[in-house]
């Protein structure tokens, strides 16, 4: 596996003594896609927890997922789709995304809660929520809908990550049209698999657990690592489920293995005063033996948390060019004590 840096360097001189210092910078090329991401402005990863009560504070008022709503506010599904016209599991309700940007969008709550913090979300929540989204994406399989293909869950938490809710909810959506960088990788993968005769994912999985500086472990069939070009600024946790292509592919199991590994990153970014994340799932089509599904975990933060600076600036929203503020070999040492199994 090819794992290329290029290594660069920035001399600046004091404004009192002109002496010169020199500052490192690394670009780091993705081994599938060839994507870059700059290892820069090195700095310790600490952020200052804020408030929280005084964040949620009287959010719940206007919440439309909150109980006293989410039945009368949401709407129902087309009657073909979901008979019912909405899924639901205990406290927890499924139903169709009001901002749709694909035909098939799903949101669904998490409960009951209005604000859970990050560490009390347990792996438990976490795998009751990924069912109700599953029992979504069975339906439309069962229905043989043209979007069954791709049946992704993306999750953004709390409002640094893009969510206008403190509420814990999930997107879910079975698409034909695969977003930018999952297509990107699925056609890397199927170019490896043509030229090599092997498996991306498979190959990189093997050499990350033997060289060991980014490997966090493995649950059950799940390796766990630190990304090496990481798209958040405070690096990327990957994980990746060993013989599964498809999210439909997953087990029970699998699905307990993820949360519980969801559970150990939110814990390792909590001690660096990080409360907000992104977390995709990347899933190939049925029967894509070249790709592997795996999920992408990124902890989102701020630039400038004193005036609320969003962690996306012109490098990365126009070029899509990340930035991260250490080196993905030291986040792996920060995340590892809470990954010890
Ligand atoms: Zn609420």
């Amino acid at each position: 596996m090819k794992f290329e840096a290029h290594h660069k360097e920035t001399v600046v001189l004091d404004p009192k003594t002109r002496a010169a210092r020199a500052i490192p910078s690394e670009i780091r090329k993705d081994p599938l896609t060839g994507r870059t991401s700059r290892i820069c402005h090195f700095m310790k990863l600490k952020w200052e927890k804020p408030d929280f009560e005084k964040i949620t504070a009287g959010t719940e008022k206007i919440c439309p997922f909150c109980p006293d709503k989410v039945l009368i506010i949401t709407p129902y599904f087309a009657e073909d789709l979901i008979p019912e016209g909405r899924l639901v599991s205990g406290d927890m309700v499924l139903f169709p995304n009001i901002a749709p940007y694909d035909s098939l969008g799903a949101v669904a709550t998490f409960g009951s809660r209005h604000y859970i913090p990050m560490t009390e979300i347990t792996p438990e929540l976490i795998v009751k929520g990924f069912r109700l989204a599953f029992e979504f994406f069975k339906r439309v399989e069962k229905l043989k809908h043209p979007e069954s293909v791709y049946h992704i869950i993306n999750w953004n938490y709390m409002p640094a990550s893009g969510s206008s809710l403190i509420h814990p909810h999930l997107q879910v959506f079975s698409t034909s049209s695969a977003p930018n960088l999952m297509r990107q990788e699925l056609e890397a993968a199927k170019e490896y698999y043509n030229a090599n005769g092997t498996n991306f994912w498979d190959d990189f999985v093997k050499s990350e657990e033997s060289e060991k500086k980014r490997f966090l472990g493995r649950i059950g069939r799940t390796a766990w690592l630190s990304s090496y070009a990481p798209i958040g600024v405070a690096g990327d946790v990957l994980a990746v489920i060993d013989g599964v292509n498809s999210t439909l592919d997953l087990t029970e199991k699998d699905l307990s293995d993820i949360a519980l590994g969801l559970t150990k990153a939110m814990k390792a970014y909590d001690k660096m005063g990080i409360y907000s994340f992104n977390m995709n799932f990347f899933t190939g089509a049925k029967g894509d033996d070249f790709t592997r599904f795996h999920l992408l975990f990124s902890p989102r933060t701020f630039f400038n948390q004193a005036l609320g600076t969003p962690d996306v600036g012109a490098l990365r929203n126009l070029f899509n060019e990340t930035l991260c503020m250490a080196f993905p070999e030291d986040i792996k040492d920060m995340l590892a004590p809470d990954f010890k199994l």
